[in-house]
């Protein structure tokens, strides 16, 4: 069991981020804002695969006038991602919007930035301070120029400004804050959400910028956020990655699901094969991930290549197989149900996962069968 750092609460909408809330999955729109129609269309996609906020970007005032569309068309939370201009923040505070991502300093008159404040107070819709290595200003060096800062140099920098940050909201009496900090290097980012996570009680949103594709940004992200997550930082994340939005979100939950902090959907485990393996399992792996994909009940899956290590993995999933000499065993809730030629394999398991997983839709769980 994790031990989570105790974070102060917010609310982003109906959804809760900090101290004992689920650590909640996030992602970011790629359309244009200005275009509600799409824009609604891709969030209800993020919706379906279990996005619980969204962020979207707001460049100018014709797509803060696009938000109220939004808003009424999505069922989760909606953040306006703002730069610099204060109007933009306002207009999308009027919108309607739950969250700001923002940086206050950013807007250089401390009136605009008091008249943003007020109205976000005023509303109760939280600030994220989002803080990004790449975007750190520029810093005179008096060591060599090719000298690369160190981790805890740019980290500590990235600290500093962020608090700024918190300072400046602070002083203007508004503690709704959530904050991010994050660099490509993972090193860095993890080194950042330490300090700062020391330094203040919010809430912290978790993520690798510019993670990359699908493939690399995954295992990017994967590290990363899992090595705060296990250390019990992070009350929300976003996997930021080149490509569909909604891989985000899957990639978000299997991060979550790997260290045990939420469940959504269907485990696989399957055998890497081996020299052992005697049947086809990497098709009958494939065939199954892609059944998974329409199932959301949390069940575990076992799908494996031979009697050495098979039984053991099947027999501890609600449902599972062994292959072995051209043949496989059929096993549920622990039990072995059916032996089967290696060709009947695969329609025997997708048929035993519909059993377990309607069990599951119907509140039978795996303890209720065990003296069946
Ligand atoms: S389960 Fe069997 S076939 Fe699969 S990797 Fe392990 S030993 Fe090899």
């Amino acid at each position: 069991m994790i031990a989570r750092r105790h974070s102060k609460q917010i609310h982003i909408g109906s959804v809760a981020i900090g101290g004992d809330a689920p650590i909640s999955v996030q992602s970011m729109t790629c359309t244009d804002t200005r275009d509600a129609r799409a824009t609604i269309d891709q969030i209800r996609e993020l919706e379906e695969a279990g996005c619980e906020l969204v962020r979207v970007a707001v460049p100018d005032m014709e797509a803060a006038r696009a938000l109220p569309d939004i808003k009424k068309g999505i069922h989760i939370p909606l953040i306006a991602d703002i730069h610099f201009d204060y109007r933009l923040a306002l207009a999308a505070i009027e919108a309607g919007v739950d969250a700001l991502r923002l940086n206050p300093g950013n807007i250089r008159d401390p009136e605009k930035t008091k008249a943003v404040v007020k109205a976000a107070k005023k509303r109760s819709i939280p600030i994220r301070i989002g803080v990004n290595a790449g975007s750190l200003p520029q810093q005179e060096s008096k060591a060599d120029a090719c000298d690369a800062p160190s981790v805890e140099s740019v980290a500590s920098r990235m600290v500093e400004l962020a608090l700024a940050q918190v300072r400046l909201l602070e002083s203007l009496d508004f503690d709704l804050i959530k904050l991010s900090l994050k660099a490509f290097d993972v090193p860095t980012t993890i080194e950042a959400y330490r300090q700062v996570a020391q330094a203040v009680p919010y809430p912290l949103h978790l993520g690798i910028t510019e993670a990359g594709t699908p493939w690399a940004g995954s295992i990017r992200s994967a590290v990363g956020i899992g090595a705060l997550l296990l250390t019990g930082i992070g009350d929300t994340l976003r996997v930021s990655l080149t490509g569909d939005p909604v891989e985000e979100v899957r990639v978000g939950f299997e991060i979550l699901k790997a260290l045990g902090l939420r469940q959504r959907g269907p485990v696989m485990i399957s055998c890497p094969t081996c020299g052992r393996t005697e049947i086809e399992l990497v098709k009958i792996a494939q065939e199954v991930e892609q059944k998974l994909e329409g199932i959301k009940a949390p069940i575990k899956v076992a799908v494996m290549g031979c009697v050495v290590n098979g039984p053991g993995e099947a027999r501890d999933a609600d449902v599972g197989i062994a292959g072995g000499g051209g043949r496989g065993v059929v096993f549920r809730y622990g039990r072995v149900v059916r032996t089967v030629d290696e060709k009947d394999l695969l329609p025997a398991l997708l048929h035993e996962i519909d059993i377990v997983a309607s069990d599951w839709a119907g509140s039978r769980r795996r303890d209720q069968f065990k003296d069946d």
